[in-house]
């Protein structure tokens, strides 16, 4: 049996899109509803691949559909294709099953030759117009089949208008056009060899060909990377009776949004041209007019395009973006498909399509796009501004939002900036805890080191600033750095777009974003669909204050390292790091306890009861060890030893690869004193916020990077010994619980011994990911560059759950971990719990809750119910 390739707009339907693109399957609908769509028809993707993959020949096959469907459109229109009396003229029209903006061509007025031209001119009494689809035709079969760019022609042309003194297209006569036609004949000449060719059906397959060969090209291939597109879908390619409109006053042709799609105001919004064909509104050779304005145009037009529009809304259940032309009057839709929309307005369309009727909760949910959230949570580039701009560089883009202020290169000189009343940038190689004011004190981080998990990049998340990092091409200097050939001093103002990773050398102005009720309803939606629970990772009461703002349920991770390193408090944990006897380091731990449990309890004061899980210590030892002769002095004030005896001792430290070295659950094994003070800390502090404030907190005590039971029953032991200890001292007990990060795989491997003793699991995805691969996620940057550059990975697995091999683990760990503890707490706390394609895999596999960065919450809790819907997450 012979296979169908070429199907005509009657015979498709919109559920067709595998087989007829998106674009072929709504106009097949659209026919269907009883719309003005300009007959034709559709070449299959089949078609396509077929022709990819047999030496890219066409088929006499489809050929031979080809024709058939051509003598159809003949019939219908009473037009004959090459006639030199009444020609018909068709377009070629790309169109895959997602959409590609721009990836691929279309060539309009395909037909014409010197013939059928004069044919078209007296068939239409309009020799101007004719010669104007001619030339437009030559112009675009020379850019789509051959290659030859649009560029050589568009000069070309714009010497000719001003050698007559012509500002606009319209001015150029009927002679004019004949002339320039025949200058395209002979550029095509020029670049090509042979003629412009004159046979129409030749035009037709080589214009397909094209098209379907555009699927082939890099352009293309790089698109459908990004954008997870597979390779052996193809693309369609339709063929359609060309409606003009540049037949004169009373046509014309316009593209417009059923409602606005910045906004989502239900109200139609669009643009529109006299006298043109569709792409002039696009290449902007004119400045086209308010869609309202054709109401006074054309009011019989008008009325009846908003009647379609509204038709099409109703039927798609969606804000449609649709293309019209109007040719002598009369009105032909040629496109119809969901419009793009920013955050803002696609949460106003879902909630009013609901109130409308239109719509169920669950398909609002579903309408909207977990990860386009971020733009409402942080503040924005003008668009206007920002499309105009140039950047100089591009890096990670580790923390989205927008940036614009002076540049200052220590944490220090960024506060004091900040202080004074500046906008603030801070540009370092990287950054380190002891960075956390100045980042704090900044619109925006650029670092020159680092990935997605580097230092910089956590803690912007999480505070919401926009960063950007893991630049390497900046060269730092002193107080300067330079970048794509421009140098930037202190105080020089720059640009960042966290949620590109570009950088700007000139001011950009910034939006704040705001959230509406349209925000809290589509949320509270969402939450009745959704099955796992959301926290956050919160290091700070602001941390969990914001993030119950957001609508978490709990913290899953609460890092206890920073509590270090606040300024009055860090030479204390130096020193006792750096003694010699336990007596020493119990002294010094003694003074830094009483700033811990404050810490605590305003945690859990901000969680009013909700579960907390803090980790204990887990940092390498060396990010501790003093780093100036300033922080060498006060240490030896304050344990009596000399400056060159700690530097000694420091030395002693050091360590090749501190990410493997003396961390994590290490440290409680060395130094038991510091496991004790934070448990003594932890449970103290929960007590007296019971007793204080009435709220039952449960800490859930969380011991990092375990790799073996013995291991974290070491540990555990720890903690029970001492809340015994608290418990008679305080002469109340109080419930806790004690559980895991798996993080090391071996901890996944044998999760089963490990859920005897451990309460809970929580994945630390960002170690687990690091370990599994062997790939540092400090180093990770400037390797991951040449890696996706070559194919080798085709994201970062540090932002992206690798679902593969690190999924495979945490799979294992999951029912490892249930077949000793069948009601063991599964969560996850890695970066990637904010990650909606990571967020769908922690659903099927069975996690309790996801944890993430507070601004992160609301995308979390938006990805969890569209995976407990169904929805498959675009990567
Ligand atoms: P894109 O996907 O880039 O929008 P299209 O295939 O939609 O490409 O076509 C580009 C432009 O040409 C659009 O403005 C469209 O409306 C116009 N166009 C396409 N086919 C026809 C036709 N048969 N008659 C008139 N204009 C057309
Ligand atoms: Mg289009
Ligand atoms: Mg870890």
């Amino acid at each position: 049996m012979s296979v169908k390739y070429v199907y005509m707009f009657s015979e498709g339907t919109g559920k067709m899109k595998e087989l007829l693109g998106g674009k072929g399957a709504n106009l097949a609908e659209m026919t269907s509803l009883g719309l003005p769509i300009p007959e034709g028809f559709t070449v299959t993707t089949e078609a396509c691949t077929l022709y990819n993959t047999s030496g890219k020949v066409m088929s006499d096959e489809v050929k031979a559909q080809v024709d058939k469907a051509i003598e159809e459109l003949e019939k219908i229109s009473q037009k004959k294709f090459g006639d030199t009396k009444n020609p018909l003229l068709v377009s070629v029209r790309s169109g895959s099953r997602a959409s590609m903006p721009g990836m691929m061509d279309t060539v309009l007025n395909l037909g014409l030759n010197d013939e059928a031209v004069e044919g078209l001119a007296a068939a239409t009494n309009n020799p101007r117009f004719a010669y104007d689809s001619y030339r437009r035709f030559i112009m675009m079969f020379s850019d789509v089949v051959i290659g030859v760019s649009k560029h050589y022609f568009e000069v070309v042309l714009d010497e000719f208008k001003t050698s007559k003194g012509y500002k606009d297209d319209l001015e150029m006569s009927t002679e004019d056009l004949k002339e320039l036609v025949a200058t395209f004949k002979k550029i095509y000449k020029d670049k090509h060899g042979d003629d412009f060719p004159s046979d129409v059906k030749g035009q037709l397959y080589e214009s397909i060909a094209a098209v379907f060969r555009s699927w082939d090209n890099p352009r293309a291939d790089y698109y459908r990377r990004m954008n997870d597109i597979p390779y052996d879908w193809g693309t369609a390619v339709n063929v359609q009776s060309m409606v003009f409109g540049n037949m004169g006053e009373t046509s014309g042709t316009g593209v417009i949004f059923s409602r606005n799609p910045a906004t989502g105001e239900n109200k139609i919004y669009g643009e529109y041209m006299i006298n043109a064909q569709g792409e002039d509104v696009v290449a902007g050779v004119r400045t086209p007019k308010p869609f309202e304005e054709l109401e006074k145009d054309m009011p019989e037009v008008y009325r009846e395009f908003l009647g379609y529009s509204d038709k099409l809304e109703k039927h798609y259940k969606d804000m449609q973006d649709m293309e019209m032309t109007i040719e002598n009057g009369k009105l032909y839709i040629l496109q119809t498909r969901s419009g793009k929309r920013t955050a803002a307005a696609a949460l106003r369309i879902a909630v009013e399509l609901v109130d409308e009727g239109l719509i169920t909760t669950k398909e609002a949910v579903l309408k909207v796009d977990p990860k386009q959230l971020d733009q409402l949570l942080h503040p924005t580039f003008d668009p206007k501004a920002i499309a105009l701009a140039k950047p100089i560089g591009k890096a990670l883009p580790a923390s989205p939002g927008a940036a614009c202020g002076q540049v200052y290169f220590t944490s220090k000189d960024a506060k004091d900036a900040h202080d004074r009343g500046e906008k603030v940038i801070l540009v370092r190689n990287e950054t380190s805890p002891e960075d956390i004011e100045g980042m704090a004190a900044s619109q925006g981080i650029l670092t020159v080191k680092g990935g997605m998990t580097s230092h910089a990049a956590v803690v912007a998340r999480a505070m919401g600033t926009c960063c950007v990092s893991g630049c390497e091409e900046i060269k730092m200097g002193t107080k300067s750095f330079e970048l794509a050939g421009c140098t930037i001093k202190e105080g020089d103002f720059i640009s960042l777009d966290g949620s590109t990773g570009l950088i700007y050398n000139e001011v950009i102005g910034t939006v704040e974003s705001e959230i509406s009720g349209d925000f809290e309803k589509l949320m509270k939606w969402a939450d009745e669909h959704r099955k796992l629970k959301v926290r956050t990772n919160a290091d700070t009461p602001e941390d969990a204050r914001k993030a119950l703002e957001f609508g978490a349920e709990g913290i899953g991770l609460t890092r206890t390292e920073h509590m270090f390193f606040e300024p009055d408090r860090i030479p204390k944990f130096r020193a006792m790091i750096m003694s010699d006897t336990l007596e020493e380091r119990e002294a010094a731990l003694e003074s830094i306890m009483p700033f811990q449990k404050k810490d605590f309890v305003e945690i859990y004061e901000a969680m009013e009861g909700r579960p907390v899980t803090i980790r204990l210590l887990d940092p390498p030892l060396h990010e501790f060890v003093p780093h100036s002769e300033e922080d060498y002095k006060v240490v030896a004030g304050i344990t009596g030893k000399t400056v060159e005896e700690l530097k000694a001792k420091a030395a002693a430290m050091h360590e090749i690869n501190p990410m493997m070295g003396h961390r994590g659950c290490r440290l409680s094994v060395t130094f038991p004193e510091i496991t004790k003070m934070q448990v003594r800390a932890i449970l103290e502090a929960a007590i007296e916020v019971k007793k204080n404030k009435g709220f039952n907190v449960v800490p859930e005590i969380m011991i990092p990077l375990v790799g073996e039971i013995k291991e974290y029953r070491f540990v555990k032991n720890i903690v029970d010994e001492t809340a015994k200890e608290v418990f008679e001292k305080m002469g109340t007990t109080i419930e806790y619980m004690v559980g895991t990060m798996i993080e090391i795989p071996r901890a996944a491997l044998t999760a089963d011994a490990i859920a005897k003793e451990a309460e809970f699991f929580s994945f630390g995805t960002n170690d687990l990911t690091q370990l599994t691969y062997g790939l540092s996620r400090d180093d990770a940057g400037k390797i991951l560059n040449d890696y996706i550059d070559n194919n080798i990975y085709e994201v970062d697995p540090t932002a992206r759950l690798d679902r593969t091999g690190v999924g495979e683990l945490i799979d294992i760990a999951c029912k490892r971990g249930k077949s000793t503890r069948p009601d063991i707490k599964l969560g996850i706390c890695g970066e990637h719990g904010g990650d909606p394609y990571s967020i769908e895999f922690c659903h099927h596999v069975g996690l309790d809750y996801v944890s993430c960065s507070p601004f992160r919450v609301p995308i979390a809790r938006l990805a969890a119910a569209h995976a407990a819907l169904g929805a498959v997450n675009e990567r």
